[in-house]
């Protein structure tokens, strides 16, 4: 039995008040709440450590070194992908976004002839298709549409079933011989539904697509097996794993990042460059990592890995799941609507909802004046809040501190909006 309490007691911001009330944090799809070893293990970094990585003959760099190649060692078994031994499958980015961009960008550049014919995989030509989802956040969304402009591809995309999941039973109409690439969130940020991904990676494949998976919003609270869902490329990042914010990953499959040419250009990315021809670029992880990167917050970040590794990603999964239960009880009070699954299974605990012609922002108000933070807004997923009729929403979202007393404490203040606002 895992003591969620005391898991609780090691996030050293949950202790404070706002507004005379306890802090009550249900915003972890936006960022999740550090828990002290996460915080140690950065400034222990600095205090111990500190120096660039890769270069310099001096000990605290080969020790930073050790800590950055470690950490991503630590990511990579929490998401079930290699590092090491000539299986190096983890970039480091700084972000989701990052990772999206990069790979778009890759694309981009191999459709203009870029990495020789080793790249030409994943180039990209008018009247190749692109295929995203209505459910994307505009971190997939958009890379995307700018590289089917780029290249001149048609974007295509999965629609939604009326709450809110990916058509993914659409995968054998959608996804045709002309696909090349496939990028679809394994997790909604707006409905927290889990995309039934298998099919479509499967279609993905027998077409001989690329297949892409934004693994934000799974990552931090599913057990996810890259090698085992066979996908070509995921991305997801540190801050809502209850790493730091400024760092993301990228996975690849070793074959595909040795071919996939690079998008940025600098400093630790090349074995040689010359004033009168292109260089010649590093093997992955280091050909996409141009520039010093944030060392200290990929070791914390392989610190957040291993700590949730060592809670268990299936107890982490059930409890969410008991307080998703709790959540979606907003789904029965009058003028409340979830945007989503409204029971418990295939979705996570982001639990998004509209209250009946009230603003999104005046909800959001009456919560955090009882000390509880909800998000408002799109959510960076305009097209999702579309297909609801709406502009925006407000958004509870768990993380592993949450307790089920919290959320029937929140689903009592939402009553107390209903009240409030004469829903
Ligand atoms: N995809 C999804 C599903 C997300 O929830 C987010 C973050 N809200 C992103 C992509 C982008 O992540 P980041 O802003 O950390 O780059």
């Amino acid at each position: 039995m895992v003591a969620f309490n005391d898991i609780r007691d090691q996030f050293p911001i949950l202790g404070q008040k706002i507004h005379r009330h306890p802090l009550v944090y249900f915003d972890s799809a936006a960022t999740a709440q550090k828990p002290r070893c996460v915080i140690d293990a950065e400034s222990n970094f600095y205090e111990t450590i500190n120096a660039g990585v890769h270069r310099g003959a001096h000990e605290l760099a080969s020790r930073s070194t050790v800590a950055f190649e470690e950490a991503r060692t630590k990511v990579a078994k929490l998401v079930g992908a290699a590092y090491g031994e000539g299986q190096e499958e983890i970039v480091v980015t700084s972000g989701a976004t990052a990772g999206l961009n990069l790979l778009a960008t890759s694309f981009g550049n191999a459709s203009q002839g870029r990495g020789g014919h080793e790249a030409a995989g994943f180039a990209l030509k008018p009247g190749d298709e692109i295929v995203v989802s209505k459910a994307e956040h505009h971190s997939v969304l958009l890379p995307f549409q700018e590289l089917a402009l780029r290249t001149g591809a048609t974007l295509k995309w999965f629609d939604l079933t009326d709450d809110g999941r990916i058509r993914s039973d659409m995968a054998d109409e959608i996804i045709t011989e002309r696909t090349k690439v496939v990028a679809i969130t394994h997790v909604s940020n707006v409905t927290g539904a889990i995309t039934d991904v298998e099919l479509i990676i499967r279609r993905a494949h027998e077409v001989g697509a690329l297949f892409i998976l934004d693994a934000c919003q799974s990552v931090p609270h599913l057990d996810i097996d890259l090698h085992q869902m066979d996908v070509d490329f995921a991305v997801w990042s540190a801050h809502k794993m209850y790493g730091p914010t400024g760092v993301g990953f990228l996975y690849g499959k070793r074959d595909l990042l040795e071919a996939l040419p690079p998008a940025n250009f600098g400093g630790s990315m090349v074995e040689l460059a010359w004033m009168d021809k292109p260089a010649q670029y590093m093997q992955p992880p280091e050909r996409f990592e141009a520039g010093t990167q944030p060392v200290a917050q990929v070791v914390a970040a392989g610190a957040a890995a291993d700590w949730m590794r060592e809670i268990g990603m299936a107890n982490i999964e059930a409890h969410e799941r008991s307080i998703t239960a709790e959540l979606l009880k907003l789904n029965d009070i009058a003028g409340f609507r979830v945007l989503g699954p409204v029971d418990e299974r295939n979705r996570i605990g982001t639990v998004s909802f509209d209250v009946q012609g009230v603003h999104p922002h005046d909800v959001g108000q009456f919560f955090d004046s009882k000390g509880i933070a909800v998000r408002v807004g799109h959510h960076c997923a305009q097209p999702v809040h579309r297909h609801f009729g709406l502009f925006a929403s407000n958004r509870a979202s768990t993380g592993v501190y949450n307790t089920a007393e919290e959320a029937r404490q929140l689903v009592e203040t939402a009553d107390e909006v209903r009240l409030f606002f004469g829903v």
